[in-house]
């Protein structure tokens, strides 16, 4: 392992140019912005930065292209796209939009919702996962397009408010607090707050009934640490792991669909057969390997600060 001065001028050289590559964020993806290193092992696979940023994102075709849109469970729809996670949670009183995602995606989530027999119009109320523009930067063209209330997590507030594209006001009716809920026609989210990869990072559980069950479905932030990882994150992240593994889970799902390796359930989809989203034993997969990077990235920082 290098230590000393070489170290901390690579780390250096590396924040600039993930510096440089975050200003052309839009056009170019994200794909080559964090460092390779560290490299951790989870369950025999191989992750590091760039790698999982590159799996969670795709191509910028990845990230713009719908899904084919299918029902998770019970009221549960995914309707994003093959990289940015959106799900529809529909009720008799008018349906829950979670992620509107990039504000160019707006149109391709609305013809999805569609053809899955609903109207884009009964969207009553936009929730999101976390406060970067791949997941939220659509909300104002949502709520133009529906009137739906917007409801965000105190602490991710002044993040979403920064997010104006096209000089639109990023749009918040409702701030939550960490446990409050939200219902409509019947069905009622949680929000958690699980801070560390933005301020107000949040995962969404509900009950979702099918087949005469009840299943608890979990709607995950994302847990990938930044670099570097600061006191304050390292806080953040400390509380959230621990916090994670006390939630109710049979149904892991995900604000990028690698994260619960939807397009390989998707394809385990049959009429009658047992529903492969239901993964009780996966539920903190993706935990467990940001996690195991997190703990690397914070002995890296701790060796080259030496
Ligand atoms: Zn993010």
């Amino acid at each position: 392992m290098m230590s000393g001065p070489s170290t901390s001028a690579r780390f250096l050289v590396g924040a600039a140019a993930a510096a440089v590559v975050i200003g052309s964020l839009t056009q170019a993806g994200r794909a080559q912005g964090p460092p390779d290193v560290p490299a951790v092992s989870v369950r025999g696979q191989t992750y590091t930065p760039r790698s999982i940023l590159a799996r969670n994102m795709g191509s910028d075709e990845d990230q713009t292209t719908a899904f084919p849109p299918h029902k998770v469970i019970g009221n549960v729809y995914y309707v994003g796209t093959r990289t940015l996670s959106a799900y529809l949670i529909t009720t008799p009183a008018g349906h829950i939009l979670i992620n509107s995602t990039y504000e160019r995606n707006v149109a391709t989530i609305a013809k999805s919702v569609e053809q899955l027999g609903f109207k884009f119009s009964e969207v009553r109320i936009l929730l999101g996962t976390h406060a970067h523009g791949d997941h939220q930067e659509g909300d104002a063209l949502v709520k133009q397009m529906t009137g739906a209330q917007v409801m965000a997590m105190r602490e991710d507030v002044p993040a979403l408010e920064a997010m104006r594209p096209g000089g639109k006001v990023h749009p918040i009716d409702r701030v939550l607090r960490d446990g409050e809920e939200v219902s409509l026609g019947g069905t009622t989210l949680v929000a958690h707050l699980t801070s560390g990869h933005t301020r107000g990072c949040t995962t969404w559980t509900m009950r979702a009934a099918e087949g005469g069950k009840t299943f608890n479905v979990v709607f995950a932030c994302s847990y990938r640490a930044p670099a570097p990882v600061t006191p304050e994150i390292e806080a953040e992240f400390t509380r959230t792991f621990k916090m994670l593994r006390t939630l109710p889970c049979d149904v892991p799902l995900g604000d990028h669909p690698a994260q619960y390796n939807m397009a390989a359930k998707h394809a385990r989809l049959t009429p009658g057969g047992p529903n492969p989203f239901v993964d009780p034993a996966n539920c903190w997969g993706e935990a467990e390997i940001q996690e195991a990077m997190f703990r690397a990235q914070l002995d890296l920082q701790r060796k080259s600060s030496k």
